[in-house]
């Protein structure tokens, strides 16, 4: 089996203007050759992708969007913005079911799953996010509602797919699973994607995401399974986001 490039994505969600953007050409002059044996990725706000594209020109960075329509034919959708229109612009991948989008605009698995249908048809990596609340870890449920969202969210076929592990309640706070937890739980997403797609399941990247900073990303990514990570707050400076990069084995 061909191993699995890391994966390091920053999340700015609606954080940020066009100055911003300038972060894209200091984290490559701080990361330089060292990211070329990790993907790494910036998530602008969608009105910026374009202009980040360009920013990223002849830099190693990579950029994608947080979200994508559903619908896959241009048709009159006021405000929405197709996968398509995302590729067009400059985008390589797009993060679908962040639990921000599932908990405060009621997405639900069903629509994750078609909303990263439309982005690999788009020739977009969706990244799928799943995740479980602080209740349903006290309540011993993880396994339970984490098995649940990747074999609802994640599109038949499974290609090309990553997914992003976030417990909800470690996003924007400063508490994570231990690293024990971490490889835990990632081992239920690489056994459920197994069930569904055998040996295939191998080549799908599994990312860890919730407040990974500076200081914690290199004993996350010494966590077994963990093949990157989605990161929010600490990507919006080049200095954070690169000093996680670097905290990658893959990066020395
Ligand atoms: C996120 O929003 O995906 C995230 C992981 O945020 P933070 O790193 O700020 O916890």
């Amino acid at each position: 089996m061909a191993a699995r490039k890391p994966l390091i994505a920053g999340n700015w969600k609606m954080f940020g203007r066009q100055a911003s953007l300038s972060e894209i050409k200091a984290l490559w002059e701080s990361v330089g050759r060292a990211a070329g044996g990790v993907d790494a990725l910036i998530c602008p706000p969608a009105c910026y992708i374009g202009q980040a594209a360009w920013a990223a020109k002849g830099t190693g960075v990579l950029i994608g969007a947080q979200d994508c329509s559903a619908v896959q034919d241009d048709s009159a959708r006021t405000g929405e913005i197709s996968a398509a229109m995302l590729a067009d612009a400059g985008a390589r991948y797009v993060i679908v079911g962040h639990s921000e989008r599932r908990s405060l605009h009621g997405e639900s698995s069903e629509l994750v799953r078609r909303k990263a249908e439309a982005a690999l048809a788009a020739g977009l990596t969706p990244i799928v996010c799943v995740g479980e609340t602080e209740a349903e870890r006290t309540a011993g449920r993880v396994a339970e509602v984490v098995g649940g969202q990747v074999r609802d969210s994640v599109p038949d076929g499974n290609a090309g797919v990553v997914v992003a592990y976030e417990p909800v309640w470690a996003i924007g706070g400063s508490s994570t699973p231990t690293v024990a937890e971490i490889a835990e739980v990632h081992a239920v997403v690489r056994g459920t994607l197994a069930e569904r797609f055998g040996d295939r399941a191998n080549a799908t990247r599994i990312l860890y995401g919730g407040s990974v900073g500076p200081k914690n990303a290199a004993e996350i990514f010494a966590a077994e399974g963990v093949d990157g990570a989605l990161v929010g707050r600490a990507s919006l400076k080049a200095a954070d986001f690169a000093a996680i990069i670097l905290g990658h084995p893959a990066a020395k």
